[in-house]
């Protein structure tokens, strides 16, 4: 009988986070804790500046009103883990994929992200696909990531960015170990006007694509295959260090 916490960045009443607890359900308890709305692209953010209100959703399944992955991810391990790490964190699974330098935005991969912060071993999953997605086929894939990672144990200092891809589970062409890619589109900003005619600017992508360099995320789920990411805490360019350390 294992222990998870599990949490997303959509919502605790998205699809995705829904499938993955049925799936995890069936090797153990899940303790959910979750946002009360989409805070898709919140990034790593915790909340200090102000009290929060939780919600019981269901058994073991909980809602943080106003509240981040990261705070979920608090509450979840300090008020209903008392603080005893469980055996896995698993965040997600996102609708929409979370690959190249889209991470640091990503409250799914931040939800993982706050599971390492607190040594807790920590997976962020992810659906690559926007429409028609299938949860119930990519928890069965996330499922077989979970119990590889619960058999085998999570390196040292790394925790998980893991894309499904949106196939039928029969037709995902295996696992792939990658490396972060790179983004290769442009944000551009809506200009609309509101009621009054006052102008109103929406943050928006002209459209989504990565560079396709093998070996990457983008390329795993490109072809078909589920892309396993290590990430890490630790941001510093050690390529950096010793040119810096030659100019100061
Ligand atoms: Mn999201």
């Amino acid at each position: 009988m294992f222990t998870f916490l599990l949490t997303n960045d959509d919502g605790y009443f998205s699809e995705g986070i829904r499938a993955l607890r049925e799936e995890l359900r069936t090797l153990g308890r899940v303790i959910t804790v979750a946002p009360d709305r989409n805070l898709s692209g919140v990034g790593h953010s915790l909340t200090f500046t102000q009290p929060l209100r939780i919600r019981r959703v269901d058994e073991d399944f909980w809602t943080v009103i106003g509240g981040t992955p990261a705070d979920c991810v608090h509450f979840g391990y300090y008020l209903f883990l008392d603080g005893k790490k469980p055996d896995l964190l698993c965040s997600g699974i996102n609708e929409g994929p979370n690959l190249g330098e889209d991470i640091t935005y990503s409250g799914t991969v931040s939800g993982a992200m706050e599971g390492r912060i607190l040594g807790i071993p920590s997976v962020a999953f992810s659906a690559f696909g926007r429409e028609d997605v299938d949860f119930s086929e990519i928890a069965k894939v996330a499922k077989e990531v979970v119990l590889k990672v619960l058999e085998k144990g999570m390196p040292e200092n790394t925790y998980l960015n893991v894309n499904i891809p949106n196939l039928p589970y029969k037709d995902i062409r295996g696992f792939m170990v990658t490396k972060q890619g790179k983004r290769a589109y442009k944000e551009k900003v809506l200009r609309l006007t509101d009621p009054s005619g006052r102008p109103l600017y929406w943050i928006t992508a002209e459209e989504f694509g990565w560079h396709l360099e093998e070996g990457t995320d983008y390329w795993a789920v490109y072809h078909g295959f589920v892309s396993i990411t290590p990430l890490q805490l630790d941001l510093t360019n050690y390529q950096a260090f010793e040119k810096l350390r030659n100019i100061f």
